[in-house]
C-alpha cells in the first residue's frame, strides 16, 4: 500500500506534567500541572507506541480496573502525548470559531446538535476562563500569558480552537477520556474475539460482532493541498484525538501487521505477521504450558 498518510500535519503540544483536580460540578479533570513546560512534538514519529498506549488505557477501562489506576493511566499518558483535544474533535469542524455556533458530529461526550459557542469552550476551562467573547461570527481572544503567546504564535496556521488547547487552564473530563479509550478498545476486543470465535460460532453471533465493528464511526480529519516540489496532499487532524483514531483504525484493518490483542497476556501488540497470537515468545510459551496443566 502507498502511505496515503505520508504527508501530514500532526504537531501537537504535551506539558512536562499533568494533574488531576475536581472542578466546582464535581467532575475530575485532567490539565498541565502548575509549573509544568508544554513542548510542541510529532505524534506520527512514535505512531505504534501511541496508538499501543490509548489501547491500553481502553483495555484497563475495559476490564474495570479501578478508577485510580486508570486515572493514573491517563495522567502517564498525557505526560507522554498531552491531552486529546476533544475540544476540536467533536464539533463538525475545528473551525468552529469562525461561525455563531458550534454544531457536533454524534457523539457521547456533547448529546447535543449545537451549543453557544462561549458555553461550549468553557466546558474544558473549569478553573479559569480564557479571555474569549464572541459576537456573530466576530471572535476576541486576549492572552498575556509568555508562553501562550509563544505557542499562538507557533500554531498561528492552525484553527484558534486547537491552540486554546494547548493553553495551561484547558482540561478533559474523566468521562469523557474514558469514553473515548473505552471506544477504542471496544472496537479491538470486537475484533479479537471475532477472529478467535469466527470458526465456531453461528451467523447470528457473527452478525452481532460485525455490527459492533460498525458501531465505530471516526470523523473524519480534514486535509490541504500544498505546493511543494508537486502538488502534495497533507493531512490536518487538529487534534490528538482524530490523529490516535485514524492511526488505531489503518493499525486494526492492516493486512500484515495488524494490532490485536495477546491471547495470554490480554494486551495490545502490533503483529509480526497477520495471524500471530502472541505477543511475544515468552507468552507463546506461557499459554502452552497453561495448556498442557489442564
Ligand atoms: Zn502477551
Amino acid at each position: 500500500m502507498t502511505n496515503i498518510f505520508e504527508h501530514t500535519r500532526a504537531s501537537w503540544v504535551r506539558y512536562s506534567d499533568y494533574e488531576w483536580r475536581t472542578a466546582e460540578n464535581g467532575k475530575d479533570y485532567l490539565l498541565p500541572a502548575k509549573d509544568a513546560q508544554p513542548k510542541p512534538y510529532d505524534p506520527m514519529e512514535d505512531a505504534d507506541n501511541l496508538v499501543l498506549a490509548a489501547a491500553d488505557i481502553g483495555l484497563m477501562l475495559f476490564h474495570k480496573n479501578s478508577e485510580k489506576a486508570i486515572k493514573a493511566a491517563m495522567q502517564a499518558f498525557a505526560c507522554k502525548y498531552g491531552l486529546l483535544g476533544i475540544m476540536t474533535a467533536m464539533p463538525t469542524t475545528a473551525k468552529f470559531i469562525e461561525y455563531e455556533k458550534v454544531y457536533f458530529h454524534k457523539n457521547q461526550i456533547i448529546p447535543t446538535e449545537t451549543m453557544d459557542t462561549e458555553d461550549y469552550i468553557s466546558l474544558f476551562f473549569p478553573f479559569r476562563k480564557p479571555d474569549f467573547h464572541k459576537k456573530g461570527v466576530e471572535s476576541v481572544w486576549n492572552t498575556n500569558d509568555r508562553m501562550e503567546i509563544a505557542l499562538v504564535m507557533t500554531y498561528k496556521m492552525e484553527p484558534q480552537a486547537m491552540v486554546m488547547s494547548f493553553m495551561r487552564d484547558y482540561g478533559e473530563q474523566y468521562d469523557w477520556l474514558a469514553s473515548v479509550f473505552r471506544d477504542w478498545a471496544f472496537t479491538l476486543v470486537t475484533a479479537t474475539l471475532y477472529e478467535i470465535d469466527r470458526d465456531r460460532l453461528d451467523d447470528m453471533t457473527l452478525e452481532i460482532y460485525r455490527k459492533g465493528m460498525a458501531a465505530f464511526e471516526g470523523n473524519t480529519p480534514t486535509y490541504h493541498l500544498e505546493l511543494r516540489e508537486y502538488p502534495t496532499l497533507v493531512w490536518d487532524f487538529h487534534s490528538l484525538l482524530l490523529n490516535v483514531q485514524l492511526l488505531f483504525s489503518m493499525t486494526l484493518t492492516d493486512e500484515k501487521n495488524p494490532l490485536k490483542i495477546c491471547h495470554q497476556c490480554q494486551r495490545p501488540f502490533i503483529a509480526g505477521k497477520a495471524d500471530a497470537e502472541y505477543c511475544s515468545p515468552a507468552c507463546r510459551e506461557q499459554h502452552k504450558k497453561e495448556k498442557g496443566k489442564k
